[in-house]
């Protein structure tokens, strides 16, 4: 397998480059058009970008547009953000002169489309605090992050008897991969309990925690209640007993800064779509001694070193769990994505956020009948909730008529909610776009449904 030169799109942290390669690849430097250089005045090399939701809203084709009859308000970033400009020229700046698979090919299209994948897998190695680009596996999001995982490492590393802590607030996708694994392997998926406030009974889980422990999953946030848990203590104390840990990222890359080694995280997993990027992309980081134990968890071309019916060599990690053609231009919208919210200063948005949340919090509090569900101190912008008298969905098409777009239903997360004692609810995710004049846009629409009845 040739190393591919990653010196020109090797990602460098910095805001994109306004000089693309030649040919027009996007690599690292992403598309840059002049109107997105003078969004970002301060862009300097090294230098961040001031953060302002308004500034940022200007990047968004999308939050211009109306929906019936009214101006968009997206509050359903826990499903999907939307996309930056500058991700949505990449993409269109790759196909319309980049386009290429990677690898192995001897010519110069073939050349600088693996340029821009290994560089994207450069970028999200940064982007997680990771060692080195080579923990870094592309996959369609944290779906099918966990399920490799489960798969590869799981059926090597899980027998009877053997312990999975699942807590109760996390996603179907970090459920359901560990049922299955358990049932072949006779492991047991065990829940971790949560308090009232949403956050995870942490007496229960030391009690839960033994030398039949072999995983724990956690998310690092949940996209239910928004609990952020303590994930950095309960990974060391998991390690006590030897057990591995994996964090799902879904939530959380898009609200706070990210550090794989800070958190001692054995696995890492996340989706590109919530954090700006396009669908079908996503990472899993593992850490080296972890990743280089696991098995090849599908066949295929890209994957191996040689193959002949007398028995086939297989290629090393990351590239032995990515069997087939992986998702390129996925990795250079992902690439253009991590440059575009990297290039803020993300302690500036984390803190617009948190302040948003709260004045959310405030003014959701005067609609009467309004419950929301979770109220754990530590936690991201997400605010789930029932109103007395409405059924989620009817709330979410009442909504819908005034351009404010919000889920309902069980957000996959039935376990979560089952701790309140619903089975569905309505959920108001926020980002970094988002501002107060949306919530109260929100809350006066959810006063005249009040009021209505
Ligand atoms: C969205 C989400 C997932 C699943 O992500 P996909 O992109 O659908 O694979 C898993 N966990 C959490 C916490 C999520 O929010």
């Amino acid at each position: 397998m040739t190393t591919p030169d990653l010196t020109r799109s090797r990602w460098t942290g910095t805001p994109p480059a306004p000089d693309p390669l030649p040919g027009g690849v996007p690599s690292a430097g992403a598309v840059t058009t002049p109107s997105a250089a003078s969004a970002h005045p301060s862009g300097l090399p090294g230098q961040r970008a001031t953060f302002s939701p308004e500034l940022v809203r200007g990047d968004f084709p999308i939050l211009h547009r109306t929906v019936n009859g009214h101006p968009l308000v997206w509050l359903d970033n826990g499903a999907t953000t939307q996309k930056p400009r500058q991700v949505i020229e990449t993409l269109a700046a790759f196909y319309g002169s980049a386009n290429s698979n990677i690898h192995r090919g001897a010519h110069t299209m073939a050349r600088e489309a693996t340029e821009a994948y290994e560089g994207g897998r450069a970028a999200v190695a940064d982007f997680l605090g990771a060692p080195s680009p080579d923990d870094i596996v592309f996959v369609r999001g944290t779906t099918e992050a966990i399920n490799l995982v489960a798969q590869s490492w799981g059926r090597t590393n899980l027998g009877p008897g053997d312990d999975i802590l699942v807590p109760v607030l996390e996603h179907h996708s970090n459920i359901v991969p560990w049922q299955m694994v358990a049932k072949e392997t006779r492991a047991r998926v065990v829940p971790v309990p949560l308090q009232p406030d949403g956050q995870i009974d942490l007496d229960a889980y030391a009690d839960l925690l033994s030398m039949r422990t072999q995983l724990v999953a956690i998310s690092h946030a949940s996209n239910v209640l928004g609990t952020v848990p303590p994930v950095r203590e309960m990974t060391a104390l998991a390690h006590r007993y030897g057990a591995k840990v994996l964090v799902d990222g879904a939530q959380a890359v898009a609200h706070f800064p990210v550090d794989v080694q800070d958190l001692d995280a054995d696995f890492y997993v996340f989706s590109g779509h919530k954090l700006f990027a396009p669908t079908g992309i996503g990472a899993l980081y593992a850490k080296p001694e972890v990743l280089h134990g696991m098995a090849p968890w599908q066949g295929g071309g890209n994957m191996i070193e040689s193959v002949g019916f007398g028995g086939t060599t297989f290629a090393p990690v990351p590239h032995l769990l990515e069997a087939g053609t992986g998702h390129i231009s996925g990795v250079v919208g992902l690439l253009s994505a991590l440059n575009w919210l990297t290039s803020f200063d993300r302690d500036a948005i984390a803190a617009y956020e948190t302040s948003l949340m709260a004045y959310a919090q405030q003014a959701m509090a005067t609609v009467p009948g309004l419950d929301l569900l979770g109220s754990a101190p530590d936690r991201i912008a997400v605010l789930t909730f029932t109103l007395a008298g409405h059924d989620p969905s009817e709330i979410a098409a009442w909504l819908d008529r005034d351009g404010i777009a919000v889920r309902a239903g069980h957000h996959c997360a039935q376990p979560a909610l089952a701790h309140y004692g619903v089975q569905s609810a309505a959920r108001a995710s926020l980002a970094l776009y988002n501002t107060a004049e949306e919530v109260d846009k929100l809350v006066a629409s959810l006063l005249r449904l009040h009021e209505s009845a």
